[in-house]
């Protein structure tokens, strides 16, 4: 079966089964036979094959089971010349497939490109995120930090997850991402001596911001936890603020 095509009720065609002198025009059904195109009533078609369905869905057009509309030209090319008509039906599909395949592959590379648009995680925060989904298996969604959840005035504004650490003697030593992109280790609470605390291989101690500045910030996690530090609990500073100082 080739097409289930429909024309206007006041503008009907004849049923192509030999013998059949009936007009039809809701579902007219195309079909090659041989070689040979006949238009058939929907009748009549059941009847030369023995049910509606029994030559499957059609080809080309109107396999919604309701006869493809057609337009004056199309409806005079069914009388005419079937042959055509179903090879117009023929590239119509296929401009359709293109143009079905085209938008795929737009959608598929606009989500390709926002993908790359999203920031890389840094190995840092990887690391950390592995350390955090051991130690903190139900971690709150992030929230907007409010002015009084961030102690250090330099913080960086987007980036403010921060990892807290605890020294062997219990204090607690915060990374905070500074606004420039750098790394601090800023002791919590601040206590005497906090800037000759932490080897200089670390990095070295700024008074104005009461950090360390860290150039390598995996390296010194890494010495930290040497020297017996704990591991770096992950988030924002209200989910990982220490609750004894
Ligand atoms: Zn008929």
């Amino acid at each position: 079966m080739l097409a289930i095509v429909a024309v206007p009720q006041t503008n009907r065609v004849l049923c192509q089964q030999p013998g059949c002198q009936h007009s039809v025009y809701a579902a007219i059904h195309v079909v090659d036979e041989g070689g040979q195109l006949l238009a058939l009533g929907s009748r009549c078609f059941a009847k030369r094959y023995g049910s509606a369905k029994a030559l499957g869905q059609p080809l080309h057009a109107g396999a919604s089971g309701s006869g493809r509309p057609l337009s004056d030209e199309e409806r005079q090319l069914l009388i005419d010349n079937t042959a055509e008509l179903i090879e117009r039906f023929k590239v119509e599909a296929e401009r359709a497939r293109a143009e079905a395949a085209a938008k795929l592959q737009a959608l598929r590379a606009r989500a390709a490109a926002q993908h790359q648009g999203q920031p890389k995680m840094t190995f840092l925060e990887r690391m950390e995120k592995l350390s955090q989904s051991r130690e903190q298996p139900s971690q709150p969604a992030e929230r907007p930090l409010a002015a009084s959840n961030r102690p250090w005035a330099w913080q960086h504004p987007r980036n403010t997850s921060v990892a807290v650490l605890t020294d062997p003697q219990g204090q607690h030593w915060v990374r905070v991402q500074h606004f420039d992109g750098s790394q601090k280790l800023a002791p919590w609470p601040v206590f005497d001596g906090w800037d000759e605390a932490l080897p200089p291989s670390c990095g070295h101690p700024d008074e104005d911001l009461q950090a360390y500045s860290v150039p390598n910030i995996v390296a010194t996690l890494t010495k930290l936890g040497s020297m017996g530090f704990s591991a770096p609990k992950v988030g924002n500073w209200s989910e990982v603020r220490p609750k004894s100082p």
